[in-house]
């Protein structure tokens, strides 16, 4: 077989390790997993309803334009129906995103480390990737305005930043917005945007009357809890979700997808719930690492980078002994750091006894 050359360059996604096989492969019963940033309060039981409600329905094709969904986020978020493009996840709003702006001869800016998608799909695409380093853990939008020339079609910003956990503000946003040529699309991924409390963090959907190059990602997979069903979607000018459109699949989110997120989007008291107790549970990670002396990231969302300074695969594979699957920093671009999703109150005791013990063995 021949495939393609530069698809061999694109790294295969690492996902987080599933429960399952930690069971198996350690003969636990109970594992934990805060690897993957899904919410530990699971979704609204109303989501459930609504999926139970579409059981009926599943030998018929899904609505390949998600209208139900689409007018009613469209309500939540003031804007026209028509600036909604929906994924299957928003990493296919990504995929979509690169194969209608990146080809050869083009090239795409982003941080580093950043979330692995842009990049694996902008060399499936071809394109020439600039990759500027985070500054503190935050991204240099100075350095990332400066870098872009005359062949860069897409820059990609990561607000909060995954795997950092850190925001851009509203002043270092539009700054940076004023800098970028008009005709250049800005992707900004807010997956956590319903998980930040600082005020200092952009409101970034009135921007798009102002700048028209904008495209805003979220998802029904964090603080919604649907992670499985995978839908996600875009907020752009009418011009930019045309283009999209060109590249998307027919039926490529789901009906009980659809239905789940419709009702989920209803309870927004669930939403302020779990934004409520992931604080309550980050603090209580963060009061303790202060205690040992660790240093981490300031996070706006529901995981935190934290400093262990040891190597973090054997770290990793210490917590996995003991049930608790995290994330190792190493395939992320932060070698002796662990990153954590912040659990249920439980939960977070259980990886802080554990993290306990390897951090006072690191002591002695
Ligand atoms: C989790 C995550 C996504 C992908 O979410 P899906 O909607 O499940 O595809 C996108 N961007 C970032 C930064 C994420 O952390």
């Amino acid at each position: 077989m021949l495939p393609k050359q530069r698809i061999l360059g694109a790294p295969v996604y690492q996902p987080g390790k599933p429960i399952d096989d930690v069971k198996r492969e350690f003969g636990l019963t109970e594992v934990i997993k805060l690897a993957s940033n899904e919410n530990p309060f699971g979704c609204s039981p109303k989501a459930k309803e609504a999926i139970a409600a579409q059981l009926d329905t599943l030998a018929i094709y899904p609505d390949g334009a998600s209208l139900m969904l689409r007018w009613e986020l469209a309500e939540f978020l003031g804007v026209k129906p028509a600036q909604l493009i929906f994924g299957n996840g928003s990493d296919e709003v990504v995929q979509m995103i690169a194969r209608a702006y990146l080809e050869q001869g083009t090239n795409t800016v982003m941080a580093t480390p950043t979330f692995s998608q842009y990049r694996s799909n902008a060399i499936i695409e071809g394109a020439e990737l600039i990759e500027v380093p985070l500054k503190n853990g935050v991204h240099d939008l100075e350095a990332m305005a400066a870098a872009i020339n005359d062949q860069t079609r897409v820059v990609w910003v990561c607000n909060p930043n995954n795997p950092s956990g850190t925001i851009v503000t509203r002043d270092e946003l539009e700054a940076f917005l004023q800098k970028v040529p008009k005709d250049v699309l800005v992707v900004l991924d807010e997956a956590y945007y319903e998980y930040v409390v600082d005020p200092a963090y952009p409101q970034t959907v009135p921007m798009l009357e102002h700048y028209p190059n904008l495209i805003i990602l979220r998802t029904f997979s964090k603080i919604y809890g649907l992670a499985a069903l995978r839908i996600g979607y875009g907020i752009a000018s009418e011009e930019i979700v045309g283009h999209l459109d060109h590249v998307r699949e027919p039926f490529n989110t789901n009906t009980l997808a659809q239905a789940a997120a419709r009702a989920a989007l209803q309870d927004q008291a669930f939403v302020e719930e779990c934004r409520k107790r992931n604080r309550e549970g980050m603090k209580q990670l963060t009061d303790r690492f202060d205690e040992w002396g660790l240093s981490y990231f300031p996070s706006q969302t529901n995981f935190v980078l934290v400093d262990l300074q040891q190597d973090s695969d054997a770290v990793f594979r210490k917590l996995l002994e003991q049930g608790i699957i995290v994330r190792s920093g190493r395939a992320l671009g932060f070698p002796g750091y662990q990153r954590i999703t912040v659990g249920s109150a439980e939960q977070n005791e259980k990886v802080l006894q554990a993290l306990g013990s390897i951090v006072a063995g690191a002591l002695k």
